[in-house]
């Protein structure tokens, strides 16, 4: 049979630090303090397989759970000296809900649970304290109708605002046991006014009441979307704690309060907290009083003039020290504790690792390792990759003078400056003329995607922390600042307004995601900095991991960027970036013109992109020299490269002298209905040879040029897209081989190179036994595997993805984090059939995918030797690859 309930307290318990998933985070720990011998207040915990089984069978109990319930019970009061229910000596418990991960999404704990209007007199004479007792009485009232029955808090605040005007009160501790009757009074009535009955008497009832309140939430709307930011699976479930209470709220010798063993922002070494006399639960952080410091020196900092606890309740603050150092030295990392004081006695309440800043991670991280308490390998694990985001976006130089014209919601972090677009389409044609924009909505919808990730930033005028504009940016690692209200955006006009100033469309502002702010006109940006703590944690890393990184590069600054954070080489560099800018879009239109038997003409205009090629992929020698540079050959369909609507072509045809007819007529011969799968990648070369053998022969050309001007030998990687058979590849390898040839016989020089391709089509994974014979690396493209595994388009998908996610149909959306079952199954045969070919063949990622941790992970499981990513997620992926390897 399963067991549901496991007990904790007096020295012991049934579970333990380690049965985490069963008895959730609060409840294991609460487990493990009781085996450590802390006080702990007794208590049982409901398992999350409970949970499950709830869910399972149509949120019913199993028939054996309350049996085990009332023993568990049973066993708390006898360790205590009271009763559940009794009149005499009445046990009051605590409800509190407690899944793997923290979630905030939960219910809210319920306080002095066993309270009615029988046992409130025995709590009153038990304490000697009737006052004490009728505060328990009313915070247990409107904490259960708030969270167990829905009886909003509001009603009650309402109540207890106008009680303390009516007899000029200010603080809760001044009212008198007479008082809070009064007051509990008018409580009870509000709940039988809005319920139609009376708040619950039975004890049992309040409990099971209360249970089912925590199980229910867990599929609450805050929960469900809190799960879903944070990548937290439903099938996890939640546990519930049931705890013998202890009062903060019996007079100044009791108190309640929480603490970091170091301080969550700085990471500094520093005892950090807050507590409160006379109060109970959350008083502390729900600002009805201000808290005092914990220690003496915080509290001088601060420049308060309440005692610190350290001053106020000397002999309990040396016992809390004393724990602290305890668990912070058995749990080996830094501890987020609650605790209560009780008429002179220290109870603790909860202990979990805390969470921190980035910084503070990396600094805590870095400390523990030089005071021996961890392993730089642990140390390497204890930084969540993902987190160092926060410290990898440019900032505004702080000495750069800013003229604030509007704030919102710091809702993503970093900074950008551009000129301001109302419109995604407009975002993405400034973006391909390499132009920088802002792009400003009222707010934003999933048909923006594409001008978001065209923008260098987003500003919208609706919309909090968990809109659409903030969850996207904060994915793309846009900067974004939300919901500024000030600010009236006029879209007909172009124009948006805030506080009597006007900007037009075209007008450069700059937003600071971290702190909300818009700002009229540029402001320098800092770049961000590998330094401290931060450096050394990577030499860690660098150390720990198998796998190489390398980053998505196509211009110098990227390129220059991702070496700065260690990138060490480049996974993919797309060279139909290199053709949008301005002096080449002319050309490159002149070469699509050409008629498709004309292939003089075609020539004669690849002939004018060559130089320019050369130029770029001789930069990017240089920058990454040593290091291996892979570049793809052209990829998008051609008429991505020509105007779009008949007025733009009308003004390209005059502005290039090309014939307007004769471009309409091209362009509507290039005309696709599906694109993504139409003529691209390799499907050009094989139609205009011309085209990648000019992009080899500049490839081979920078290449001695830029050995030349190193003196470091460079081995290119020439990657061809959208292989799907072998033989497509045999075709284009015999090409380049010519080429190769030809450089060779004019330069009289011998070139090193690899002619490899991208896995990003089933067939091509399926085949690759069969590739691998003309293929000398492998560059998996998650991005187009996903789309044609899933047969689903990327840039569509966010219109019905989402309906899945809520529906929980899948958990992760498959281009952030790459499909293990299906996308992968195809890397794993990629890689497998590849191997066996040709055991050294180069295997290696260059989606999206290769800056996720978790999909990082999954690499490094199917032994791939380089991920490629982003230049700002090249530590991420660092650090995500060494925690890989230590897991492995
Ligand atoms: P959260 O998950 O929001 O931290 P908790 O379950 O820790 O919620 O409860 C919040 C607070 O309620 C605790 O910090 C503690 O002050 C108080 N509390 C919970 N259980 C008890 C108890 N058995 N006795 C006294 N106070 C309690
Ligand atoms: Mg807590
Ligand atoms: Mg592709």
């Amino acid at each position: 049979m399963t067991k549901w309930v496991y007990s904790f307290g007096d020295g012991k318990a049934e579970g333990s630090a380690s049965d985490r998933n069963l008895l959730g985070g609060k409840g294991a720990n609460l487990a493990e303090m009781s085996n450590l011998g802390l006080p702990v207040p007794p208590g049982f915990t409901i398992t999350t397989e409970l949970c499950t089984a709830y869910y399972d069978n149509n949120r019913q109990y199993p028939s054996e759970l309350s049996g085990e319930v009332d023993a568990a019970l049973e066993h708390v009061g006898s360790l205590v000296g009271a009763k559940f229910g009794d009149t005499a000596n009445p046990l009051l418990v605590s409800v509190r809900s407690g899944a793997r991960a923290s979630m905030p999404g939960m219910m809210d704990t319920v306080l002095n649970l066993g309270l009615n209007d029988e046992t409130i007199g025995a709590l009153a004479k038990l304490s000697g304290d009737e006052r004490f007792a009728l505060d328990s009485y009313r915070r247990f009232i409107q904490m259960y109708s708030d969270v167990v029955l829905g009886v909003d808090h509001y009603h009650f605040e309402e109540i207890l605002e106008t009680f303390k005007e009516d007899n000029e009160l200010t603080l809760d501790t001044e009212l008198t046991a007479d008082n809070w009757k009064e007051i509990i009074s008018h409580y009870k009535a509000a709940v039988e006014r809005e319920l139609g009955q009376p708040f619950p008497q039975d004890v049992r009832d309040q409990l099971w009441g209360a249970i089912s309140a925590v199980f229910g939430s867990w599929r609450n709307d805050r929960a469900d979307t809190y799960r879903r930011l944070h990548n937290i699976p439903e099938s996890w479930g939640t546990a519930v704690n049931v705890q013998a209470m202890v009062f903060g709220n019996m007079g100044d010798t009791s108190a309640t309060g929480v603490a970091f063993t170091r301080d969550p922002s700085t990471g500094a070494k520093e005892f950090y907290g807050e507590f409160l006399i006379n109060a109970q639960g959350e008083d502390v952080v729900a600002g009805i009083r201000t808290p005092q410091n914990l220690t003496k020196q915080s509290r001088i900092e601060a420049g308060s003039n309440d005692p610190s606890m350290e001053e106020a309740m000397p002999e309990v603050f040396g016992q809390l020290v004393d724990i602290y150092k305890k668990l912070e030295g058995h749990y080996r990392d830094m501890q987020d504790i609650e605790f209560t004081v009780q008429q002179g006695k220290l109870w603790m309440l909860q202990t979990r690792n805390g969470k921190r800043t980035a910084k503070a991670a990396l600094k805590i991280a870095c400390d523990m390792v030089d005071e021996g308490l961890i392993t730089s390998n642990e140390a390497v694990l204890r930084v969540e990759p993902g987190s160092l985001d926060q410290l990898l976006h440019p900032t505004l130089d702080p000495d750069a003078p800013r003229n604030v014209i509007a704030t919102g919601l710091p809702a993503s972090p970093g900074a950008a400056s551009g000129a301001v677009v109302f419109t995604a389409e407009h975002a993405v044609e400034c973006m391909q003329e390499g132009k920088r924009v802002i792009l400003v909505r009222i707010e934003t919808s999933p048909e923006d995607i594409h001008g978001m990730h065209a923008a260098e930033g987003i500003l919208t005028t609706r919309g909090g922390m968990t809109s659409h504009a903030a969850v996207v940016a904060r994915g793309m690692g846009r900067p974004c600042v939300s919901g500024a209200g000030t600010v009236r955006v006029d879209y007909a006009g172009k124009t948006f307004t805030v506080g009597g100033e006007t900007v037009k469309e075209g007008d450069v502002i700059t937003i600071d995601g971290s702190k909300g702010q818009v700002i009229l006109g540029e402001v320098p940006t800092l770049q961000p900095e590998l330094s401290g703590d931060f450096a050394k944690l990577m030499v860690w890393a660098d150390e720990a991991r198998r796998m190489k990184v390398r980053t998505n590069a196509e211009t110098p600054a990227d390129a220059e960027t991702a070496r700065k954070f260690g990138a060490e080489g480049i996974g993919l560099c797309r060279t139909e970036h290199m053709f949008f800018e301005a002096e080449r879009i002319v050309a490159v239109r002149e070469m699509i013109l050409a008629d498709e038997h004309d292939k003089a003409s075609r020539k004669v205009a690849l002939d004018k992109i060559l130089p320019m090629q050369r130029k770029d992929f001789a930069d990017l020698f240089e920058i990454m020299s040593g290091l291996p540079v892979t570049i793809r050959l052209l990829d998008p369909p051609l008429h991505e490269f020509l105007p779009q609507t008949d007025a733009e072509m009308d003004e390209v045809a005059a502005a290039s002298g090309i014939d307007a007819a004769k471009l309409k007529q091209r362009a509507h011969e290039l005309h696709e209905f599906n694109p993504m799968l139409g003529h691209r990648g390799c499907r050009l070369g094989i139609s205009y040879p011309e085209i990648y053998e000019m992009q080899a022969r500049a490839i081979f050309e920078a290449s001695i040029a830029a050995a030349e001007k190193t003196g470091e030998p460079v081995t290119p990687e020439i990657m061809i897209p959208l292989v799907a058979m072998k033989q497509e590849l045999d075709v284009l390898k015999a090409r380049i081989v010519a080429v190769a040839g030809e450089v060779e016989k004019e330069t009289g020089k011998k070139l090193n190179y690899l002619v490899g391709t991208m896995i990003e089509l089933p067939r091509a994974a399926l085949q690759a036994a069969q590739i691998a014979e003309t293929a000398e690396f492998f560059s998996f493209g998650t991005n187009d595997l996903t789309q044609t595994t899933y047969g689903i388009s990327r840039d569509d998908a966010a219109m019905f993805l989402k309906n899945y996610q809520d529906q929980g149909l899948i958990e992760q959306d498959p281009f952030v984090s790459l499909d293990p079952d299906g996308v992968g199954e195809l890397v794993k045969i990629g890689v497998e059939r590849g191997r066996a070919t040709r055991s050294d063949i180069k295997l290696g990622i260059c989606g999206e995918h290769g800056g996720d941790p978790e999909s990082v992970r999954f690499c490094e499981s199917v032994g791939l030797d380089y991920v490629s990513c982003s230049p700002y997620r090249v530590p991420i992926a660092r650090l995500a690859a060494a925690q890989s390897a230590l897991q492995v």
